[in-house]
């Protein structure tokens, strides 16, 4: 009988001593614990400073509204082509044409074209074209391009007045990609593209901050 006795204690023993170590990791894996900040590298970030990117949700597929001409289509292809070669992968692709959808959010990425525009205030009236993100603590889940086409005449080989639609996509996608303004360095990511002008290629500044995150 003795032994039989030492056995069981010890088996509870033992149980007791595991019930102790799942706690013990349910609280080093539960304990909430602010994520600490990341470089900037010209990325939007969270309140916690965290970069907001698609991470490894790439490549990030957009559609296309049936509104956007299809003599201009061949624009966010080579806007989308610029990205990926200068960065040596595929980040960014067209998934096809989409209708019935608006730039809020529904879990559909989409490039719209449109003809009529918030004439309200002068920033919005010169702003050739906007993107909107939505994301979830540091992850990407939509983004949305509009294109102004009320208040530009766009071209894929602009003249002094026309705008470049390619130079003003791959702005825009760099917004897509998670990428801020840059205001201190040559970059496709400057605010403003003067009329009649191209700006096709990445610059350096670019592609360093894109490998922060891509
Ligand atoms: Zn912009």
């Amino acid at each position: 009988m003795a032994p039989m006795l030492l056995s069981q204690i010890h088996m509870k023993l033992s149980i007791k001593q595991l019930g102790v170590i799942a706690f013990l990791i349910f609280q080093t894996h539960c304990a909430p614990q602010a994520p600490s900040a990341q470089e900037p590298c010209g990325f939007n970030q969270n309140s916690y400073g965290q970069r907001i990117s698609w991470k490894a949700l790439v490549p990030v597929k957009m559609y296309i509204d049936p509104a956007f001409p299809q003599s201009f289509r061949t624009a966010i292809q080579e806007a989308m082509n610029t990205w990926n070669k200068q960065l040596g992968k595929n980040i960014l692709s067209i998934a096809g044409e989409r209708s019935g959808s608006k730039p809020q959010r529904d879990n559909l990425s989409v490039i719209y074209w449109y003809t009529t525009w918030d004439q309200s205030t002068q920033e919005s009236r010169e702003e050739q074209a906007n993107t909107t993100i939505h994301y979830a603590d540091n992850q990407l889940v939509e983004a949305d391009i509009q294109v102004n086409a009320m208040n530009f005449t766009y071209s894929l080989n602009p003249s002094y007045n026309e705008v470049d639609l390619q130079s003003v996509l791959i702005h825009e996608l760099g917004h897509v990609l998670g990428l801020k303004h840059n205001a201190e360095e040559p970059s496709v990511m400057a605010k403003r593209l003067q009329n009649g002008t191209t700006r096709r290629n990445l610059f350096a500044a670019d592609v360093l901050n894109c490998r922060c995150e891509y």
